[in-house]
């Protein structure tokens, strides 16, 4: 996975690398779907969500450019593989999902993947976790037709955040970052994700 779709695609940073070839992504996938775990694709996670292709992983993770002191905000836990691949290059994440019984197993596996340092709450992310912020990076898995307010309040200055933005059938991964009072604007790719309810 990591060679022929990370790699060869241009995924260059060795810590991004390495946190997805430390990470079994198997122990995220529903078991009538594990077979199919390291395959070129996103897949159903139930309650009509998916988890991404592992190629987005990576390029979202890449372009948060996360230090070993970093503060995470993902949106959409769902699975909790990329919050386990966040935990491993930040020190702390914090991740929002609406679904519960999405959010109580992605903490069960997160769990038996021996991870410690993410805390999961289930709410509306759009809303972001005022209580943790400000946070160096905010990562949002699902698409909003514009970008959150509150999220981009909770952005630290020189905090950067990708969210896929726009109408369902024609989103646009974008890179968000903050400079004091404005926030530059930078699309990465085309893209395809569950709608930010
Ligand atoms: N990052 C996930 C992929 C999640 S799919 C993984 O690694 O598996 C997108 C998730 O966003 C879904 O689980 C969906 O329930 C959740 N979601 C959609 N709208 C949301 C909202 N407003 N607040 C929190 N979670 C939301």
């Amino acid at each position: 996975m990591v060679a022929e779709q990370l790699e060869a695609r241009g995924i260059r940073d060795p810590r991004v690398l390495r946190a997805m070839s430390e990470t079994p992504r198997h122990q995220f996938i529903p078991p009538e779907e594990q077979e199919r775990s390291y395959e070129d694709q996103p897949l159903p996670i139930g309650s009509e969500q998916t988890i991404s292709q592992p190629y987005i992983v990576a390029l979202m993770t890449e372009r948060l450019r996360l230090k070993p002191d970093s503060k995470v905000l993902e949106i959409g836990t769902g699975s909790g593989y990329q919050a386990a691949i966040l935990a491993k290059l930040a020190r702390e994440v914090y991740s929002i999902e609406r679904i519960p019984e999405l959010a109580d197993r992605a903490i069960r596996w997160l769990e038996s993947a021996g991870i410690r340092n993410v805390q999961v709450r289930i709410g509306d992310g759009s809303q972001g976790w005022p209580e943790e912020a400000p946070f160096d990076a905010v990562i949002v898995t699902a698409c909003a037709e514009r970008l959150p307010e509150p999220l981009a309040a909770q952005l630290t200055d020189g905090g950067r955040m990708v969210i896929p933005l726009g109408p369902s059938h024609n989103q646009v991964l974008t890179l968000i970052e903050r400079r004091g009072d404005s926030l530059l604007s930078e699309p990465i790719c085309g893209c395809l994700f569950v709608p930010l309810k």
